[in-house]
């Protein structure tokens, strides 16, 4: 083997780069399968889920077929630093639609669970998850006195009125991954 001079770069062994990125590649998959992405190498990319996505109508950068796409390609850093799997609606259009069983919500969700993981929950999803601790609802609504006005109970038919089902959720939401993490408190 020749040894490199001074001042000569280094020759770049482009076949070991690929071999590294396609392990890479085949990790991440691999990570987001375990996490309940079963289906996700069936996808075809032909957009029906994106076409019916709340997220993709409202510019979100990795909605359901283009956060597939940087999946498959293993794009797991780009994909770390953004909020988008948090902005899932859960409305599960997309599972309807898809062609193929890949289930873009599952993705999603898989992502999320891939996130926390690695720390990487953005500020939206904080609150969101303070929300549910602290009312049975990731999304609160705000509207209590709305609701009072047009005669309905303050709180809505949910966990949220249900003191049993509250304190339920509260001890499955310790046993989590979320309890370890200590980003919101759950002292009660
Ligand atoms: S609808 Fe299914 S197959 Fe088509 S892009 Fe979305 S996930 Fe892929
Ligand atoms: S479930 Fe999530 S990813 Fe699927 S269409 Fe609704 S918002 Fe988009």
């Amino acid at each position: 083997m020749i040894e490199p001079e001074e001042g000569v770069p280094t020759v770049l062994n482009l076949s070991e780069i690929a071999e590294r990125e396609k392990e890479e590649e085949e990790k991440v998959v691999e990570i987001v399968r375990e996490f309940g992405a079963e289906n996700l190498i069936y996808c075809m990319q032909c957009g029906s889920c994106a076409a019916v996505c709340p997220l993709a109508r409202v510019g979100f950068e990795w909605y359901n077929k283009k956060l597939i796409k940087a999946l498959l390609l293993g794009l797991k850093e780009e994909l770390l630093d953004d909020p988008t799997p948090w902005a899932c609606v859960a409305c599960n259009r997309c599972t309807e639609v898809c062609p193929r069983l890949v289930s873009p919500f599952e993705v999603m969700f898989a992502v999320r669970r891939m996130m926390v993981e690695e720390f990487a929950i953005p500020t939206l999803a904080i609150e969101g998850l303070r929300a549910l601790y602290e009312y049975g609802h990731a999304v609160y609504m705000t509207g209590r006195e709305a609701r009072k006005k047009v005669g309905l109970p303050e709180k809505p038919p949910s966990t949220d009125s249900d003191e049993q089902a509250l304190k339920d959720l509260k001890t499955i939401l310790k046993n989590t991954k979320l309890a370890e993490l200590g980003l919101i408190p759950m002292n009660d």
